[in-house]
């Protein structure tokens, strides 16, 4: 069994805590590495790398910065079958949707690469007579990410790109469920020229999280996680002074239309519930069927649910890998039982799931619930696994209220061929990313990804132009350079004549 460790200040760093968590193969249900968890002290001499890389490294010109990007972005084309085997070993998915997130987390580097424009700043010549004033973005200082187990290559991508473009340096706390790539992607950075101590890789648990929260030296802090502790960290962190971006929880809904072309809302609906085995924070666990949209999906949805191959994610025939851990799988099934005792119909049960060689593995089969209501537990809650529920509504106002209604606003999604209800819905829905037609409307590198209501606490999403700003102060300089004849003191509030 492989002991794994932490990166700090360029180097592989053993665990010194005497604490460590167990990293299982999901497929197999059996322990593969062991993962040290930090200790504060650990933490911190993390944090002290980051703080004493950051003069240096926010004094490097952008270009020369960008150009480390470049090198990296090359780097983890040349290693993405390893680092996508990475991800399937740890969390379950299957490689080609395990590729797919690492070509989604490389569109960031790709637009951290243009990190010279983006803070080039803004110029106004003779904003009064003789005086000029430009404003620029400088870097925040030490920033620390805490990312989740769903994607642990892409979600670290949306953050340490463009925080270190920007001139920061970076304290990654990934999750401790599977550590193995973002530990891959520390020695990328390293061999792409990044000098020592501008990223930093920290394993553990909440005492690592609680030390990046409490030390004045960490200045922003991006978490992605669920919602109980994305609240927590938001306001712990801005109570002590830093900037927070965390991102929560979901429960996405999909309102398909009865004038929805039926064939192509199954096939969305399909991928976009059982991929990754509904691990998706952007996955669509509700579908919101209008008037005579009911009967039609559930015809179709019900035959191609049974039938999904379920398999490891290294197999090329499956369409969908296990669970990420043990108490996962038991939490799933605890929503699949939960909906039956409410009494929502279980029209696919699939924690009947049993494969052959690998009795020991956290798979659940597609899950189908029919007339799921808004009080019950599997509609109010985020079951993060392949299960979807039915809700069905008369008409488009009750369809859309209640998705404005829900708890969360990460993504929202309409089917239809009415563009006076796709634009009402596009205008008016209280979610931060919206799909016309597109069930999973993720936001590409160059625009930023966040929700609403409890799916965000903070004021910027993520990557894009809002991780641009987050990660850097705003600077406006205003100067006169005298000539001639000196005017004196001033004691009047000046007026740009
Ligand atoms: P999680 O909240 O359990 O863990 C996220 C991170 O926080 C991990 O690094 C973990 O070690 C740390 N952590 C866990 N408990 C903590 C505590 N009590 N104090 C301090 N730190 C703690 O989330 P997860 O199970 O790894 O990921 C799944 C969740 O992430 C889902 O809710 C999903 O919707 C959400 N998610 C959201 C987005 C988004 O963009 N909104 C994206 C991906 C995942």
């Amino acid at each position: 069994m492989k002991t794994l460790h932490h990166f700090v200040n360029g180097k592989k760093v053993e665990g010194q805590s005497g604490r460590f968590g167990p990293v299982y193969n999901p497929a197999t249900g059996e322990q593969e590495s062991t993962v040290p968890f930090a200790s504060a002290d650990e933490t911190r001499s993390a944090i002290a790398a980051a703080h004493d890389a950051l003069a240096s490294w926010g004094a490097t010109p952008p270009v020369q910065r960008a150009r480390v990007m470049f090198r990296f972005k090359d780097l983890m084309e040349r290693h993405k079958d390893e680092m996508a085997a990475l991800v399937t070993a740890e969390h379950g998915k299957t490689l080609p949707d395990a590729g797919g997130s690492i070509a989604r987390g490389l569109e960031v580097v790709e637009f951290a690469c243009g990190i010279p424009h983006l803070i080039k700043g803004e110029f106004s010549e003779n904003v009064g007579t003789n005086v000029d004033s430009w404003s620029s973005r400088q870097p925040v200082g030490v920033c620390a990410g805490i990312t989740p187990f769903n994607f642990p290559a892409m979600v670290p991508m949306w953050m340490f790109p463009i925080a270190i473009a920007c001139g920061n340096t970076f304290v990654l706390k990934p999750s401790e469920k599977d550590p193995s790539a973002p530990l891959l992607m520390a020695a990328l950075l390293k061999e792409a020229g990044l000098p020592d101590g501008v990223f930093n890789l920290i394993n553990g648990d909440r005492e690592a999280v609680e030390t990046l929260l409490e030390d004045p030296r960490v200045a922003a802090i991006s978490f992605v996680g669920s919602t109980a502790v994305a609240e927590h960290i938001y306001r712990t962190g801005s109570a002590a002074g830093k900037r927070v971006q965390a991102l929560g929880g979901a429960k996405n809904h999909m309102v398909v239309m009865p004038d929805a072309d039926m064939d192509q809302a199954t096939d969305a609906l399909m991928g976009a519930a059982f991929g990754s085995a509904g691990e998706r924070c952007m996955a669509v666990s509700v579908a919101v069927a209008v008037g005579s949209a009911g009967d039609a999906l559930i015809e179709r949805l019900t035959p191609r649910i049974a039938s999904l191959k379920v398999g490891p994610g290294t197999d090329p025939d499956s369409e969908m890998g296990p669970l990420v851990t043990k108490q996962h799988f038991d939490k799933v099934r605890g929503y699949i039982e939960a909906g039956v005792k409410e009494g929502a119909d279980l029209l696919v049960d699939g924690r009947d799931t049993r494969l052959q060689g690998y009795e020991g593995g956290y798979f659940v089969g597609g899950t189908l619930f029919d007339n799921v209501t808004s009080d019950m537990s599997i509609y109010r809650e985020e079951i993060f696994g392949p299960v979807l529920s039915v809700v069905r509504a008369p008409d488009f106002d009750s369809a859309k209220k209640l998705v404005d209604a829900h708890e969360y606003g990460n993504g929202a999604a309409i089917f239809t061929r009415d563009g006076d209800a796709a634009r009402e819905f596009s205008s008016s829905v209280q979610a931060g990313m919206v799909g016309i037609n597109v069930p999973i409307p993720v936001p590409m590198a160059f625009h930023s990804f966040g929700g609403w209501k409890r799916s965000l606490f903070g004021a910027h999403a993520m990557h894009g132009p809002e991780g641009v700003h987050f990660y850097t102060k705003l600077k406006t300089v205003t100067a006169r350079w005298p000539t001639g004849i000196r005017a004196g003191a001033e004691y009047t509030f000046p007026s740009m004549k």
